[in-house]
C-alpha cells in the first residue's frame, strides 16, 4: 500500500467510493487503492449475518428503490435481486396505521369511509392549512394534511430524528414522504424496488473484486495521506473534515442502534414501525426478516435512537448549513485532482441510487 504509486486513491468504501473504484479500475484500467476507516466495506449500507443467521443492517434498514434504469442495470452486473416492496406502519394513538398517510390511514384513524380518490382529496383539502410560500418541513405537511395530522404523524418524529423542530428544517425533508389519496400502502412507488439477493456486503465485494483494485479497511485517510503516493483522489468522507473545518463544522445527524434477536417468529406487523410520539425515545423499529424473506424460529430487530453525536449519517438540510457547505464547495472546486462524491462529501440527503448516479456522472466527467 505504502510502497508504490496508485493512479487513484479512493477514500471511503460506501456506494460512492465503490462505484468510482469499479469504474476507474474496470473501465479506465487504472490502479486503485480503496481505504475506509471502518473495518468493513459497504459504508452505511453494510449488512452481516447475526448470531441467529439473520441478515441485519448494522447501520439501519436500507431498502433499494430507483426510477433510474441506468443505475439498476449498472448494479445488476454485481448482484441478483429479490423483489421487495417496503411497507411501514406508524404507531399513532396506540394503533398501528399505514404510513405514508393514504386513504386507508384516514379511514382507520378517523372512522371515515372515504371510497374514492376524489373523496379523499376533498377531505384533505378541507383539513389542509395552506402555507405560502412553502419553506419549511412544517409548511409542507400542514399545507397538505392540516395541523392535527401533522402533529400526530410528523412533528414528534421529526423533532426526535433531527433534534430540530420541522419549522427549522428545509421543506425537502418531510417532502420525501408523500400523502396519498389512493390506498397504495407501499413506502416507495419507484419502478425498481428490490433487495440485493445476497445482501449489500456481497454486492460491494463483487464491485470491488477486480485485479486493479486493492482494498484496505481500518485505515483513516488523514493518518496515512502524507505516506501515500497517488495521482488522483476520490474523497467520500465529510467535506468539512477534508478542509480541517476551516469554515466551521457542518452538522451531521447520527443514530444509535440497538440490535436484538428474539425467540419469536414475528415481532411486528410490518418491516418497519415508526413511533412519532415524542415521549417514545426511538423513532422506528425494523424487523429484518421482512427485508430478506428468511425463515427462522427467531427474529432480529433494531431500534433507532437519533443522536447529535457519533458517526455522521445525515446532512441536516437547512439554509445556514447549505451556505456553509457552499463555502467548502468553493474550496473543493479549486482542486481539480480531487473528486468529492457521495452523501457526506457533497452534503446532500441522497438515497443509495442517487449516490450511484452521482458517482457514475462524476466518473464520466473525469474521463473526458
Ligand atoms: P457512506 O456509506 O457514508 O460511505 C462513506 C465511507 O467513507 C464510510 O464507510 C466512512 O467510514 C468512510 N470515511 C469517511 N471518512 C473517512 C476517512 N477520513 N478515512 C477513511 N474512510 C473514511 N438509502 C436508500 O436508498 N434506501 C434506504 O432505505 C436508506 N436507508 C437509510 C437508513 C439510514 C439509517 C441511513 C443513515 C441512510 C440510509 N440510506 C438509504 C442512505 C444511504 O445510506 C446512502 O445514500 C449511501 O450509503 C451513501 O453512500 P456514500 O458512499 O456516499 O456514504
Ligand atoms: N417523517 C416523519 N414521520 C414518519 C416518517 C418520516 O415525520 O413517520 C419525516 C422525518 O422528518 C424524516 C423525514 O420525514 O426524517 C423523511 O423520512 P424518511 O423515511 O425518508 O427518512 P429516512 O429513511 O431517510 O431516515
Amino acid at each position: 500500500m505504502l510502497d508504490r504509486r496508485w493512479d487513484v486513491l479512493v477514500v471511503g468504501a460506501g456506494f460512492a467510493g465503490a462505484v468510482m473504484a469499479e469504474r476507474f479500475a474496470a473501465d479506465a484500467g487504472l490502479s486503485v487503492l480503496v481505504i475506509d476507516r471502518r473495518d468493513h466495506v459497504g459504508g452505511n449500507a453494510y449488512d452481516e449475518r447475526d448470531a441467529a443467521g439473520i441478515l441485519v443492517h448494522r447501520y439501519g434498514p436500507h431498502i433499494f428503490h430507483t426510477n433510474s434504469r441506468e443505475v439498476f442495470d449498472y448494479l445488476s452486473a454485481f448482484t441478483d435481486w429479490r423483489p421487495y416492496e417496503h411497507r411501514v406502519l406508524a404507531e399513532v394513538d396506540g394503533r398501528c396505521l399505514p404510513f405514508p398517510i393514504n386513504r386507508t390511514t384516514l379511514n382507520q384513524l378517523e372512522g371515515l369511509s372515504l371510497a374514492s380518490e376524489e373523496e379523499a382529496e376533498a377531505y384533505l383539502q378541507a383539513i389542509a392549512e395552506p402555507v405560502v410560500p412553502v419553506r419549511t418541513s412544517e409548511d409542507v405537511v400542514v399545507g397538505r394534511v392540516g395541523r392535527a395530522l401533522y402533529e400526530r404523524f410528523f412533528r414528534g418524529y421529526t423533532r426526535k430524528q433531527w433534534g430540530l423542530d420541522p419549522s427549522e428544517l428545509d421543506a425537502s425533508v418531510t417532502a420525501r414522504v408523500p400523502v396519498r389519496t389512493n390506498a397504495d400502502d407501499r413506502y416507495f412507488t419507484d419502478s425498481f424496488q428490490a433487495m440485493p439477493a445476497e445482501g449489500y456486503t456481497a454486492l460491494f465485494e463483487r464491485l470491488l473484486d477486480h485485479p486493479n483494485i486493492t482494498v484496505s479497511t481500518g485505515v483513516d485517510f488523514f493518518r496515512v495521506r502524507s505516506a501515500l503516493d497517488f495521482d488522483r483522489l476520490v474523497y467520500t468522507g465529510p467535506i468539512d473534515d477534508y478542509f480541517d473545518r476551516c469554515h466551521g463544522p457542518l452538522p451531521y445527524r447520527s443514530l444509535r442502534f440497538r440490535h436484538e434477536t428474539l425467540p419469536v417468529e414475528r415481532f411486528q406487523a410490518a418491516a418497519v414501525v415508526n413511533y412519532p410520539d415524542e415521549a417514545v425515545p426511538h423513532t422506528r423499529i425494523t424487523e429484518y426478516k421482512y427485508l430478506t424473506g428468511q425463515q427462522s424460529p427467531c427474529t432480529s430487530i433494531s431500534y433507532e435512537y437519533p443522536s447529535g453525536e457519533g458517526d455522521p449519517y445525515y446532512p441536516v438540510p437547512r439554509p445556514e448549513n447549505q451556505a456553509r457547505f457552499r463555502a467548502y464547495q468553493a474550496l473543493a472546486d479549486a482542486l481539480p485532482d480531487v473528486m468529492f462524491v457521495g452523501r457526506l462529501a457533497t452534503y446532500r440527503y441522497y438515497n443509495m441510487d442517487q449516490v450511484v448516479a452521482q458517482a457514475l456522472a462524476t466518473y464520466r466527467r473525469a474521463r473526458r
